[in-house]
């Protein structure tokens, strides 16, 4: 087979890139140097559909594979052109029409014609899927093959697994034949119109909700770089529109004018003018007074998958698989410190929940930074062991939550450019302690490295270093709970900040 590649304009990727934004699509193709290079949860995002696709095959097994590794695009399209003759099911099927190269996640052969079916790793069959399937459509339709029905598979939420994967019960599959039909002429115009602007000069189209509606634009690097720190589009939460003002030509927080904000936007953008930390001491004091010794500082870490791997998970169930725990018996006490750390490839939630149970002093009182996390992950396991749900309720009703001051405001410095993520207010207030730098620096990088860990079960250097900087990461978290405390603690004995 021939390795010569024929130039391609358009992919079922492409055309949903297009119908977002005509400049993304011009980018992608004429500057694809542009583009930001994929996060850890992109990364992650793109293995999990791999995932899910090669799982999903077994709806309908025994099929024929098109590969695509050192294949051109008239290879995938003449081996499915053969494939289509003997068999009655494929996968990754490749079809071109109107300079538009698809891959079809499944076709499967009925009387009435072939059955298309989209295969999606997400847990519910999202409005703006509909378009992958209508350009396949489009495409294999215009190839010459009937279409009898059209499905979206995606993974069913409310599956358990118990022993073997149920691959039945693991995907629904919803019929979108009669849309898919509908929407067939716009299709064709879209197309065109895409076509058009890729001839032409970059499409002349500034920022919008569009750079992250429905995915971050990966372009947003290039067309953004005028936007500066502390602009409007720093202002959190609900309130004045931040693109309404973009085009009114007000881009930076300092031009607002201060009537149009309110609560904690306008708080934010006060606090910005004056670069100030606001303070409400009653408030924290409440705050502190709800503490009572031994006092711990709990983080954790978990992992998901979609498909999921042991007994008792649903698809995407975030499961504990490390954990840092700091501690102080009394107040001004020594500060203690334990750890647990999952070995890979095998279900943690047992060894992790009766190290926890161990290790926290019974009847403590335990600041988790956003505790609904750490809650619902204590939740699911007295689900699993059912003889330990009384201990851990007992964690659970003594829990408190760190965020709370920063959340509320009660305590608030210009430096977090309205975020009361812990990796901007740790910086903001304990200075020189930050994420910068550091091998693991967010929980997706740390879910990644536990699922390389598993990966790399063979390689004992690997393993170590990514350990290392796991278990680095997570105690960084605990810390700076400390770190913040002692920050909220001095800020309710000072008078004036
Ligand atoms: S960042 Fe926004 S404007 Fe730029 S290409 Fe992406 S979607 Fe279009």
């Amino acid at each position: 087979m021939t390795k010569k590649t024929t130039p391609i304009k358009m992919s079922k990727s492409r055309y949903t890139r297009g119908l977002t934004c005509l400049k993304s699509l011009w980018l992608v193709t004429h500057h694809p140097e542009l583009r930001e290079e994929y996060d850890a949860a992109t990364q992650a995002c793109f293995r999990t559909g791999h995932e899910v696709g090669e799982v999903a095959h077994q709806l309908f097994p025994g099929g024929t594979l098109i590969p695509y590794e050192n294949m051109s695009y008239e290879d995938q399209i003449n081996m499915t052109q053969e494939a289509m003759k003997t068999s009655k099911v494929i996968y990754e099927a490749a079809f071109r029409f109107d300079d538009v190269f698809i891959k079809a996640d499944i076709l499967r052969k009925s009387r009435q014609g072939w059955e298309l079916y989209e295969v999606k790793s997400s847990n519910d069959a999202k409005d703006y899927y509909q378009h992958d399937v209508d350009v396949q459509y489009y495409v294999i339709d215009g190839s010459g093959i009937k279409i009898s029905k059209a499905f979206i598979v995606h993974l069913n939420k409310e599956y358990v697994r118990e022993s073997d994967l149920d691959i039945d019960e693991l995907f629904v599959a919803k019929n979108v034949t009669k849309v898919t039909l509908e929407r067939q002429g716009q299709v064709k115009k879209e197309i065109a119109r895409m076509k058009r602007s890729l001839r032409s000069k970059e499409p002349k189209i500034d920022i919008g909700p569009q750079c992250d509606n429905p995915y971050k634009c990966d372009f947003k690097g290039h067309c953004w770089q005028h936007i500066p720190d502390n602009s409007v589009f720093d202002l959190a939460g609900n309130g004045v529109k931040k693109f309404d003002l973009y085009e009114k030509g007000i881009v930076k927080l300092e031009d607002v004018p201060l009537d149009i904000l309110k609560g904690k936007q306008r708080q934010q953008a006060e606090a910005a003018l004056d670069k100030k930390v606001i303070v409400d001491r009653k408030k924290i004091r409440e705050f502190l007074d709800s503490l009572h010794y031994p006092l711990c500082y709990l983080d954790f870490e978990t992992f998901t998958s979609a498909i999921p791997l042991y007994d008792g998970l649903r698809p995407y169930q975030q499961v504990p698989f490390q954990y840092s725990l700091h501690f102080q018996k009394k107040k001004g006490g020594k500060l203690h410190h334990a750890e647990f750390l999952a070995q890979p490839g095998v279900d943690p939630r047992k060894e992790l929940l009766n190290q926890l149970l161990d290790d926290i002093p019974e009847n403590a009182c335990i600041l988790a930074y956003n505790k609904s996390f750490e809650i619902d992950k204590l939740k699911k396991l007295a689900e699993s062991f059912p003889r330990k749900k009384k201990k851990i309720q007992n964690i659970i009703d003594n829990m408190v939550d760190l965020i709370e001051p920063f959340r509320q405001r009660s305590i608030y410095s210009w430096k977090q450019q309205g975020s009361h993520s812990i990796k901007k207010v740790l910086p903001a207030f304990v200075p020189g302690m930050s994420y910068e730098g550091m091998e693991i620096g967010d929980g997706g990088e740390a879910m990644e490295a536990y699922h390389e860990m598993c990966a790399l079960a063979n390689k004992p250097r690997k393993l170590a270093t990514l350990r290392k900087a796991l278990l680095e990461y997570c105690k960084q978290d605990t810390l700076a709970m400390v770190k913040l405390l002692e920050v909220i603690t001095q800020k309710a004995r000072r008078k004036i900040i």
